[in-house]
């Protein structure tokens, strides 16, 4: 009984004592747990009364909670204070937890409760939260194959076990000829343009290959291939180059990846037949605010025509440049990023040391809670005798209006070898009403790098955006109002995630909010309208490019899933033709080509997926627009109205239903279009 993760933990807030946990705890903790859980659903199927809401659904919400706790602590953990010892944990860890997951979902006498529940769930006389939380949990059931009966149910572990490993398999061969491939630059000719971050990078590919002096490696990581196609002056290396990096998984051999998507294809069609469904897409989207294919095509259609005409207007910029410098020859694709850069740089001409001294971090972590508190009345109160996980959290007190206590908040800021990279929002403790009793803990992990002893850390503007997003995933999470733990904050579906925290970046380029907080950090002027104008002309440049890439292959993702054979297609014929059909303009190419779109085939996350960034940003753009149209973007009503129903609500109503609620109506594309410059202002 001396483990501190099997204890009660009275501490502040009911915080994990992160002091008194070593690695060695997990494993048997998370035995015992395992075991409470398992037995707390068996007591919930194994009863004798009738199914009821109350001891089935409620119950079955309320089951776990030991592991849920201890899973939140050591996700946290794992992605911000790692070490060897909770590295090894993780690995001996990830085979029992996966079992259980399964074990959970394919509980036959359980689901046979919640089945039959379902099946008379609009005479049971259910509040709108408990009919959505029954529906909600009876599809995570359906979903993980519970209906599935003998030989289709053995088929259907076969069809998931067999994609796990092709999913693998797919990532790897990309991993393979990325890493297979180098071009060796060497000498003054070969490097002509490339800045002195390029060269670094280069020099530093070629130490790591164990090539020797004066050698530079260009791979076909995007970190590198993307700066050397901006800067490289030699058009003949710049072709190789692009023609190695479009070429990933479609070169014959080993490493060959069109039998292995063409394989997942077949597969996932069987799945959604299984499933009932006439093709994956339908499948996929039947858990999605889009709801059907319908609606995401339409979405993918309003957007292509205006993008493919302003990337049209984009290369008649960069032909203007080709002339001007005395190019004579056709754009191809692997010369669209160079002449972008040169226009870029003629026009904007924007220097990032020019910027980040408005952007002090402790400023814009003030610019946050200031936000929080016009909008949703929220004080975020400093607790710096709470410890957090690392010197480096801080801990803050969240309050209502009132001065009640609303949640903790622990924001996690810099960059350090024992955290993964990226930022992320996530929870020690959901909110909940269903006796968990206690208010919310809830994180925000960034990755800069701390600004030098005695100086203060200065932001660039993508910084500063991402710091804004990551806080509106927070405030997902702080704000939520529900109660059901299954239903609570960002537990929400996948294209629907993203508004919160989307919608947040808005506020941080309103210019009342910057003119109150991007101030120089040595003389506490503001920052200048003229450097802010340039910032945002600079952003919108190449939009259509970018835009047209990034749809194309969301078209691709689409059409591929909708396919209804039993055998996959051969991707390259399929894409080509797709793509002709659609004219995508050769100087562009897509995002991501079949052969390598590890979206799409290194697991199932966003396969007929890749279009929930479009879809968020829609609803965040369109969003935004309730606050312009009111006239200020603190007006009151309309912050109240983004409170009950977006921030507060969680997965508790349909969110398309609860986005009507918010703004009246449903979401139009035209303020994403404008947004991204390819509509006027
Ligand atoms: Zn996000």
């Amino acid at each position: 009984m001396s483990n501190p993760l099997l204890q009660d933990w009275n501490t502040p807030y009911g915080l994990p004592p992160f002091a008194r946990i070593e690695a060695a705890h997990f494993a048997p903790a998370f035995e015992a747990a395992l075991a409470e859980h398992r037995a707390e659903l068996d007591a919930i199927a194994q009863q004798s009364a009738t199914p009821s809401f109350e001891n089935t659904l409620a119950a079955f919400d309320r089951s776990g909670r030991l592991l849920t706790r201890l899973e939140h602590l050591f996700y946290t953990l794992a992605a911000s204070a790692t070490s060897p010892e909770l590295q090894a944990a993780q690995r001996a860890l990830a085979a029992p937890l996966a079992a259980h997951g399964n074990a959970v979902y394919m509980h036959a006498e359980l689901f046979k409760r919640v089945d039959a529940l379902h099946a008379e769930r609009q005479a049971l006389g259910l509040a709108p939260e408990q009919l959505r939380l029954l529906e909600r949990v009876h599809l995570d059931f359906v979903r993980a194959g519970a209906k599935l009966q003998g030989e289709s149910q053995r088929r259907y572990a076969q069809v998931v076990e067999r994609l796990a490993e092709l999913h693998t398999l797919f990532a790897q061969n990309v991993l393979a000829d990325e890493s297979g491939y180098q071009l060796l630059l060497q000498g003054d000719e070969e490097l002509a343009g490339l800045p002195d971050f390029v060269r670094a990078a280069a020099r530093q590919a070629a130490v790591d290959r164990g090539l020797g002096e004066g050698v530079h490696a260009i791979t076909l990581s995007r970190s590198h291939i993307v700066p050397f196609l901006t800067f490289s002056e030699r058009r003949d290396l710049r072709e190789q180059a692009w023609r190695a990096w479009v070429g990933r998984g479609e070169k014959a051999g080993e490493t060959d990846n069109r039998a292995v998507a063409q394989e997942i294809l077949s597969l996932r069609n069987e799945q959604a037949r299984l499933h009932g469904h006439a093709c994956y897409a339908d499948y996929a989207l039947a858990d999605t605010m889009a709801g059907t294919r319908e609606a995401v095509q339409g979405l993918l259609t309003q957007v292509w025509e205006p993008a493919k005409a302003a990337a049209q207007a984009e290369r008649e910029l960069l032909e203007g440049m080709m002339v001007s410098m005395g190019h004579r020859f056709e754009l191809q694709a692997w010369d669209w990023r160079f002449y972008a850069e040169k226009v870029r740089k003629a026009r904007y001409d924007l220097d990032e040391a020019e910027v980040k001294p408005y952007f002090p971090l402790d400023a814009m972590v003030q610019a946050l809670f200031d936000c929080a508190g016009r909008l949703f009345g929220l004080r975020f109160v400093a607790k710096p005798e709470v410890a957090g996980y690392h010197a480096d959290v801080k801990v803050y007190e969240v309050q209502s209006a009132d001065g009640a206590p609303r949640g903790v908040f622990l924001q996690d800021n810099f960059a350090r070898a024992t955290k993964r990279s990226g930022a992320w929002m996530n929870a020690l403790r959901w909110q909940a009403r269903n006796e968990i009793g206690a208010i919310p803990v809830i994180l925000n992990n960034n990755n800069f790098a701390k600004g030098a002893p005695g100086e203060p850390t200065l932001l660039s503007f993508d910084d500063a955006r991402t710091l804004f997003h990551e806080f509106g995933h927070g405030l997902h999470g702080l704000l939520s109002n529900v109660e059901y733990e299954r239903l609570s904050g960002t537990q929400v579906l996948r294209d629907f995630v993203e508004l919160p925290s989307q919608l947040f970046e808005h506020w941080m380029s309103e210019p009342e909010v910057l003119k109150k907080h991007a101030r120089h950090y040595q003389t506490g002027a503001v920052i200048p309208d003229a450097l802010l104008a340039k910032l945002k002309a600079a952003e919108l440049f190449n939009q259509g490019y970018e835009t047209v890439r990034y749809t194309a292959s969301a078209l691709v993702d689409m059409a591929v899933h909708s396919l209804t054979d039993e055998q996959g297609p051969d991707i390259t014929e399929f894409e080509a033709r797709t793509m002709a059909a659609y004219g995508l303009p050769a100087a562009i190419g897509m995002n991501h080509r079949l052969a390598h779109f590890q979206h799409l085939f290194a697991g199932s996350g966003y396969a007929a997926g890749y279009y929930v960034y479009m879809w968020a940003e829609v609803l965040d753009a369109d969003g935004y627009e309730a606050f312009v149209e009111a006239g200020s973007p603190f007006d009151p009503q309309v912050a109240q109205a983004l409170l009950n129903h977006i921030y507060a609500s969680g997965n508790s109503r349909e969110p398309r239903e609860a986005y009507r609620a918010f703004r009246g109506r449903d979401a139009v594309v035209a303020p994403m279009l404008r947004g991204r410059g390819l509509l006027p202002a």
